[in-house]
Protein backbone atom coordinates (compact mmCIF):
# COMPACT_ATOMS: atom_id res chain seq x y z
CA UNK A 1 0.00 0.00 0.00
CA UNK A 2 2.66 2.13 0.60
CA UNK A 3 3.37 2.15 -2.54
CA UNK A 4 0.54 2.40 -4.63
CA UNK A 5 -0.07 4.87 -6.72
CA UNK A 6 -3.36 5.79 -6.26
CA UNK A 7 -3.28 5.66 -2.14
CA UNK A 8 -0.52 8.47 -2.91
CA UNK A 9 -2.93 10.86 -5.39
CA UNK A 10 -5.92 10.13 -2.85
CA UNK A 11 -3.54 11.97 -0.04
CA UNK A 12 -2.35 14.53 -2.43
CA UNK A 13 1.10 13.36 -2.79
CA UNK A 14 1.35 12.72 -6.26
CA UNK A 15 -0.57 15.26 -8.04
CA UNK A 16 -3.51 14.80 -9.95
CA UNK A 17 -6.46 16.69 -11.77
CA UNK A 18 -9.90 16.27 -9.23
CA UNK A 19 -13.14 16.42 -11.33
CA UNK A 20 -15.27 15.11 -7.95
CA UNK A 21 -15.00 13.90 -4.54
CA UNK A 22 -16.81 12.64 -1.91
CA UNK A 23 -15.94 11.35 1.53
CA UNK A 24 -15.76 7.81 0.05
CA UNK A 25 -13.95 8.62 -3.51
CA UNK A 26 -11.95 10.56 -5.43
CA UNK A 27 -12.35 11.16 -9.33
CA UNK A 28 -9.47 12.20 -10.98
CA UNK A 29 -8.82 12.86 -14.83
CA UNK A 30 -6.72 9.67 -16.71
CA UNK A 31 -3.53 10.75 -17.23
CA UNK A 32 -3.73 8.86 -20.60
CA UNK A 33 -6.78 9.43 -21.93
CA UNK A 34 -8.55 6.85 -23.96
CA UNK A 35 -11.59 8.93 -24.98
CA UNK A 36 -12.19 13.00 -25.01
CA UNK A 37 -13.40 12.46 -21.49
CA UNK A 38 -11.55 9.67 -19.36
CA UNK A 39 -12.18 10.23 -15.53
CA UNK A 40 -10.96 7.27 -12.97
CA UNK A 41 -13.34 6.76 -9.65
CA UNK A 42 -11.10 5.75 -6.89
CA UNK A 43 -12.28 4.79 -3.61
CA UNK A 44 -10.20 5.96 -0.71
CA UNK A 45 -9.71 3.39 0.85
CA UNK A 46 -7.22 0.88 -0.80
CA UNK A 47 -8.76 -2.30 -1.75
CA UNK A 48 -6.78 -4.00 -4.82
CA UNK A 49 -9.51 -5.35 -7.08
CA UNK A 50 -13.03 -6.40 -7.53
CA UNK A 51 -12.10 -9.66 -6.50
CA UNK A 52 -11.03 -8.55 -3.40
CA UNK A 53 -14.71 -6.85 -2.49
CA UNK A 54 -15.87 -8.30 0.82
CA UNK A 55 -19.68 -8.97 0.69
CA UNK A 56 -19.56 -6.07 3.36
CA UNK A 57 -18.09 -4.00 1.28
CA UNK A 58 -21.45 -3.30 -0.66
CA UNK A 59 -21.95 0.60 0.34
CA UNK A 60 -18.35 1.47 -0.99
CA UNK A 61 -18.84 -0.87 -4.09
CA UNK A 62 -22.06 0.73 -4.75
CA UNK A 63 -21.05 4.51 -4.07
CA UNK A 64 -18.23 4.09 -6.44
CA UNK A 65 -21.05 3.11 -9.25
CA UNK A 66 -22.99 6.12 -8.43
CA UNK A 67 -19.38 7.77 -8.63
CA UNK A 68 -19.79 6.96 -12.18
CA UNK A 69 -23.19 8.09 -12.81
CA UNK A 70 -22.67 11.71 -10.85
CA UNK A 71 -18.86 12.07 -13.36
CA UNK A 72 -20.81 11.20 -15.96
CA UNK A 73 -23.45 13.78 -14.94
CA UNK A 74 -20.65 16.52 -14.11
CA UNK A 75 -18.80 15.69 -17.60
CA UNK A 76 -22.43 16.42 -19.53
CA UNK A 77 -22.63 12.67 -20.84
CA UNK A 78 -25.44 11.13 -19.32
CA UNK A 79 -27.73 11.78 -22.43
CA UNK A 80 -25.49 10.83 -24.89
CA UNK A 81 -23.95 7.92 -22.76
CA UNK A 82 -21.00 6.50 -21.89
CA UNK A 83 -19.01 3.56 -20.59
CA UNK A 84 -18.40 2.10 -17.02
CA UNK A 85 -15.25 -0.02 -17.34
CA UNK A 86 -13.55 -2.10 -14.39
CA UNK A 87 -10.64 -3.68 -15.15
CA UNK A 88 -10.07 -6.52 -12.87
CA UNK A 89 -6.51 -8.59 -12.26
CA UNK A 90 -4.11 -9.33 -15.21
CA UNK A 91 -5.70 -11.02 -17.66
CA UNK A 92 -8.40 -7.99 -17.10
CA UNK A 93 -6.10 -5.47 -17.97
CA UNK A 94 -5.65 -3.86 -14.57
CA UNK A 95 -2.51 -2.14 -14.70
CA UNK A 96 -2.46 -0.62 -10.98
CA UNK A 97 -3.53 -2.20 -7.91
CA UNK A 98 -6.25 -0.20 -6.13
CA UNK A 99 -9.35 -0.30 -7.23
CA UNK A 100 -10.69 2.40 -9.82
CA UNK A 101 -13.81 2.38 -12.49
CA UNK A 102 -13.29 4.00 -15.99
CA UNK A 103 -15.69 6.22 -16.66
CA UNK A 104 -15.37 7.07 -20.75
CA UNK A 105 -16.98 9.64 -23.25
CA UNK A 106 -17.70 12.12 -25.54
CA UNK A 107 -16.92 10.02 -28.31
CA UNK A 108 -18.75 6.76 -30.29
CA UNK A 109 -17.18 3.55 -28.05
CA UNK A 110 -16.85 0.48 -29.85
CA UNK A 111 -15.80 -2.79 -28.53
CA UNK A 112 -15.99 -3.40 -24.97
CA UNK A 113 -12.80 -2.39 -22.97
CA UNK A 114 -11.04 1.25 -22.19
CA UNK A 115 -10.02 1.60 -26.03
P1 LIG B 1 -6.10 -0.07 -15.40
O1 LIG B 1 -5.30 -0.48 -16.60
O2 LIG B 1 -7.56 -0.40 -15.49
O3 LIG B 1 -5.45 -0.55 -14.11
O4 LIG B 1 -6.09 1.51 -15.40
C1 LIG B 1 -5.07 2.27 -14.84
C2 LIG B 1 -5.23 3.64 -15.40
O5 LIG B 1 -4.55 4.54 -14.57
C3 LIG B 1 -4.66 3.81 -16.82
O6 LIG B 1 -5.68 4.26 -17.70
C4 LIG B 1 -3.57 4.87 -16.63
O7 LIG B 1 -3.48 5.76 -17.73
C5 LIG B 1 -4.03 5.58 -15.37
N1 LIG B 1 -2.98 6.21 -14.58
C6 LIG B 1 -1.80 5.68 -14.19
N2 LIG B 1 -1.10 6.58 -13.47
C7 LIG B 1 -1.88 7.69 -13.39
C8 LIG B 1 -1.70 8.97 -12.78
N3 LIG B 1 -0.59 9.30 -12.09
N4 LIG B 1 -2.69 9.88 -12.93
C9 LIG B 1 -3.81 9.59 -13.62
N5 LIG B 1 -4.03 8.40 -14.21
C10 LIG B 1 -3.07 7.47 -14.10
ZN1 LIG C 1 -3.94 2.01 -2.89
Amino acid sequence: MEDCIFCKIVAGQIPSTRVLETGDYVAIRDIQPAAPTHVLVIPRRHVESVAHLDDGDVEVAGRLLLGARDVARKEGLAERGYRVVINTGREGGQTVGHLHVHVLGGRQLTGHGTS
